[in-house]
């Protein structure tokens, strides 16, 4: 009798147990699975790059993509397990790149995406890939503006949702200068930014060494770049918040990417020929915790 009755218990206990674990593998399997699982097992990929920057992510008229962060998109995707004609390409847009990975729109945003503290709180960064450096560009013509701080009393522009103004106008630790009294013109990106300095709409456009060298390159003798760099930019590429797994995978094939010289390749490929010396060395990794 007594046995019985606790055979009887075992069974109860054993049931609940496997009840349990079910029930354990079935959230798991509902639940998010990571972007790197189901690259894996799609061979699709859906990447959010920039589709206006010239050398780093270009919608040509044709419909192909150009650039470093295309290259870099290609890379990725393919260690990951998505072949070229697997990818996607969405307009990420400096305003949109943190919508994006959260709802889902995008798997993966490679669009010259600098990691800061702010975004940290929203995104999970692979890399960085590389770390570019903010200069500022002005018209050929423009004497005034020598060095960041002759920025004050001066038009710059601001893109929405991008951090460069920040780092002109305030402190750290996503700011750097705080120099007063520069008069902010708004755009909508920095192709906008640029055709509106070229049509004396704004007196400087201020952001990444790499941004200001392909649009540069783009428009020959329209412009210069004061070459006075003051920051660290490093590009990370944004997943969404809380996929380690995919951000180990990206690691991995960013480390594979300096190791087997396609890096260098990559930016020999879009920077050779527009006076900038891009580094070719492997970024310290920011850490996927
Ligand atoms: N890297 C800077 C940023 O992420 C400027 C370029 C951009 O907005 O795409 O804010």
């Amino acid at each position: 009798m007594r046995v019985r009755r606790m055979s009887a218990a075992i069974g109860a206990a054993a049931a609940l147990a496997l009840a349990l674990t079910a029930c354990g593998a079935d959230t798991e399997k509902t639940e998010a699975k990571s972007v790197a699982q189901k690259v894996k097992d799609s061979k699709k990929i859906t990447v959010g790059i920039k589709f206006d920057q010239p050398a780093l992510g270009l919608k040509k008229p044709d419909g192909t993509f150009e650039g470093f962060d295309a290259d870099v998109a290609r890379y990725i995707a393919k260690e990951l397990g998505a072949p070229e004609n697997g990818i996607t390409f969405k307009e990420a847009r400096s305003e949109n790149r943190e919508s994006f990975l959260g709802g889902g729109q995008v798997d993966l945003v490679i669009a010259t995406y600098s990691i800061t503290d702010a975004r940290k709180k929203q995104v999970t960064y692979g890399g960085p890939y590389y770390v570019a450096h903010q200069d500022t560009m002005v018209r050929a013509d423009e004497n005034d503006i020598k060095k960041t701080e002759d920025l004050k009393g001066k038009k710059l522009c601001k893109a929405a949702g991008s951090n460069s103004f920040r780092r002109v106008t305030e402190g750290p630790p996503d700011g750097k200068l705080a120099i007063k009294g520069v008069e902010l013109v708004d755009a909508s990106s920095y192709s906008e930014c640029v055709a509106k300095l070229g049509a004396g709409a704004l007196d400087a456009v201020s952001t990444d060494d790499l941004i200001l060298a392909g649009f540069a390159s783009q428009q020959k003798g329209k412009f210069k770049v004061i070459n006075s760099p003051f920051t660290d930019e490093k590009y990370g590429v944004g997943i969404k918040k809380g996929d380690t797994e995919t951000c180990e995978a990206v690691n991995k094939a960013v480390t594979k990417m300096y190791q087997d010289g396609t890096a260098k390749t990559l930016l020999d490929k879009h920077f050779a020929g527009t006076g900038l010396k891009p580094t070719t060395t492997v970024p310290q990794f920011e850490g996927c915790a």
